[in-house]
């Protein structure tokens, strides 16, 4: 068996990392001369639209998948037009736009917050009126890690979004005042069995992830939401969904078709990896166990390289570098704490922190 990956970030370079001791060797796809994920398996490097290039991926793969959602979905159909590609294109086209996305969930009785797509400046000003303010105001398409939306709390606020944002697809989203962040990561195998992991809790920084903390308390509903979601998309491999916990009551933000940031923590605290159950999965292999060990946590590196000493010496702790270069608001690595009691690693992440 051999794995083709659409992407050569770091999350390419983590499932090549799980796919290695199963003995199955990795190509990673990408555009860039030097994905980090090309230090540890082989690359072949293409822009998304490159046939003959990504014939060559054909060529050295049994099976292929993705590490970032924004893959073009012609890529994705193209490609599975000659081997097979999990999970199923569909899956980037639902995630690839906020409104599509939102309006997938509703249609399966998935709460969301009220939202309203834009073109122009009369939709801009009735979906204020619509949904009301606070709100958040963001791009249908290409945004992450808070990327591209902003929040409008005044009809000044609103305004300056407008001046900044206005002339793209976008999409109003009511500003949803939660007790908490959660996220739901679970594969689904090519014969439809399910590894759903226990949920996690993260914290943003500047909308990007901080840090995640498993098992966190239960969020009724969660799981059966999830579930419907896998089974509409007939969806193989890991998927990622982040909730608001709104006193009790989930409210879906966003869906990943892909391993997760969230989900890093499995890596040293459950007993199969997210990564290795998505290469499991997309192979068409039996899923291993999701289940937690212990009190696990990750704090994410952003922008500069981790406190390599600091991080060494702490017994709990196991750094994750990427082997990328810093750069602002760039994830260059993580650290994975794992403790048999939950304030035993409190105390250690705070260490780190
Ligand atoms: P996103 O890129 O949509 O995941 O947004 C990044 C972060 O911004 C989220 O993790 C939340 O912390 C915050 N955020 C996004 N949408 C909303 C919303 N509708 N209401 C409140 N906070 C939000």
């Amino acid at each position: 068996m051999k794995l083709g990956i659409l992407g050569g970030g770091q999350l390419g370079r983590m499932i090549a990392l799980a796919a290695h001791p199963l003995g199955i060797p990795c190509t990673v796809y990408d555009p860039a001369p030097d994905p980090c994920a090309g230090q540890v398996c082989d690359t072949i490097r293409g822009e998304f639209d490159d046939h003959q290039s990504l014939f060559r991926l054909v060529q050295a793969s049994d099976v292929v998948t993705f590490e970032f959602e924004n893959v073009p979905v012609e890529t994705a159909r193209w490609l599975a037009e000659r081997v097979p590609v999990f999970p199923p294109p569909r899956a980037l086209e639902v995630s690839q736009d906020r409104f599509v996305e939102k309006s997938f969930f509703r249609s399966l009785g998935i709460p969301t917050p009220p939202f309203a797509a834009i073109e122009s400046r009369a939709d801009f000003d009735r979906a204020i009126a619509e949904v009301g303010l606070p709100a958040v105001l963001k791009t249908r398409r290409f945004g992450y890690d808070g990327k591209g939306q902003a929040v409008l709390r005044t009809p000044a606020e609103a305004e300056a979004a407008w001046e900044s944002l206005g002339g793209r697809p976008l999409i109003l989203e009511g500003f949803v005042p939660f007790r908490r962040e959660v996220s739901t990561i679970a594969a689904r195998g090519r014969d439809g069995s399910l590894a759903v992991y226990p949920l996690t809790e993260n914290e943003h920084r500047e909308g990007m992830l901080h840090r995640s903390l498993a098992p966190a308390a239960p969020l009724p509903e969660v799981e059966d939401h999830h579930r419907r979601v896998l089974e509409e998309l007939d969806y193989v491999g890991v998927l990622a969904i982040e909730w608001f916990d709104v006193g009790g009551r989930a409210v879906a933000n966003e869906m990943a078709p892909r391993v997760h940031n969230s989900g890093h923590w499995t890596i040293d605290g459950a007993v199969t990896s997210q990564f290795e159950n998505h290469v499991r999965a997309v192979c068409g292999w039996p899923l291993g166990s999701p289940a937690a060990k212990g009190h696990s946590g990750m704090l994410n590196w952003i922008g500069t390289h981790p406190p390599f000493a600091t991080v060494l010496r702490e017994p709990l702790a196991k750094l994750h570098w990427y082997g990328k270069e810093p750069r602002a608001r760039r994830k260059i690595g993580h650290v994975t704490l794992n403790a048999a009691t939950a304030p035993e690693r409190d105390a250690a992440l705070a260490r780190l922190d």
